[in-house]
């Protein structure tokens, strides 16, 4: 909500488009497989797909075979007695599923017991993350409309289909671009900002041992009242070129990680503020180039 409110304020925004994440708990506990294969390339076969993808990291489960085409795997066989209920299926490659065929996960896997365990503890998420988006999905969605600007709601299918359409690949910041999009999308940057929530540092004063009382006296973190960790910076190097970078440390001299190179400690006197430090952590990033190369076609 923070950054819907700072971007409507820098840039005249005419609408909101809001990617309803759809889990249908009900749907996605009672699947038909079947029907789902049958109808892969419309809109609705995307969303059983769609959610175990997402979940289980679009890799084979059992050997991080990547880029190779999935197929939805029961965990519990059939022949086991195992459903068709979300949390028993997970996706793997051709092979796998076929070595695995009747045998139950723990046989399967009996020579690999991080990955047994794993997956079992992932099997149990599975549910949990569906009821908690489903939970706060209605409530952000009202808030939006809050904004007096107009706000629209589609669906991660729809964007998939805008995003297949529209021949991109799969990215976070295309997908945010495909959603809820009326025409083909076209491309006019390659190099996302990316914003992440940081916080801003410790609130607590002292550490406590188990019963409440303090272990250390308060040591403030933040020495110097000019330059905090976190802080936007350009720093005049001796050769006089600058470079721009955030403070990892403020102490006597600043501790600063520059954007494109090593981390380096510069005396505070030849630097100018750029941002301050706002809770955020802000970042390019590096598109791979196979993505580039992708996009270039
Ligand atoms: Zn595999």
């Amino acid at each position: 909500m923070t950054w819907v409110k700072r971007i409507i304020k820098l840039a005249p925004i005419k609408s909101i488009a809001f990617e309803r994440v759809k889990f249908d708990i009900q749907k996605l506990e009672n699947p038909s497989i079947e029907g789902i294969e049958y109808q892969q390339g419309t809109l609705q076969g995307y969303t059983l797909r769609e959610a175990l993808l997402e979940h289980w990291g679009r890799k084979c489960a059992y050997c991080d075979a990547v880029n190779v085409p999935l197929e939805i795997e029961h965990i519990r066989p059939k022949s086991q007695g195992g459903s068709d209920r979300f949390n028993n299926l997970t996706l793997s490659c051709q092979r796998c599923n076929q070595n695995k065929s009747n045998q139950s996960i723990d046989e399967f896997l009996k020579n690999d017991p991080v990955r047994l365990d794993n997956i079992k503890r992932h099997q149990k998420q599975s549910l949990r993350d569906a009821a908690a988006v489903n939970s706060t999905r209605n409530k952000l969605f009202d808030s939006l409309k809050s904004f007096n600007i107009p706000a629209y709601c589609g669906s991660g299918a729809y964007t998939k289909m805008m995003r297949i359409k529209s021949n991109l690949p799969k990215t976070h910041f295309i997908d945010a671009g495909c959603v809820n999009a009326l025409q083909e999308v076209t491309l006019k940057t390659i190099q996302p900002l990316r914003v992440k929530c940081n916080g801003h540092g410790n609130r607590q004063f002292v550490t406590m041992d188990k019963h409440g009382f303090p272990r250390s006296c308060y040591a403030p973190k933040h020495v110097r009242k000019d330059w905090k960790a976190g802080d936007i910076i350009k720093v005049k190097k001796k050769d006089g070129t600058s470079v721009l970078g955030r403070v990892k440390k403020a102490a006597k001299t600043l501790i600063f990680i520059p954007f494109r190179g090593k981390e380096t400690s510069f005396s505070p006197k030849n630097t100018k503020p750029i941002h301050r430090s706002d809770g955020y952590r802000y970042s390019f990033t590096t598109i791979d180039s196979e993505l580039l190369q992708k996009i270039a076609t």
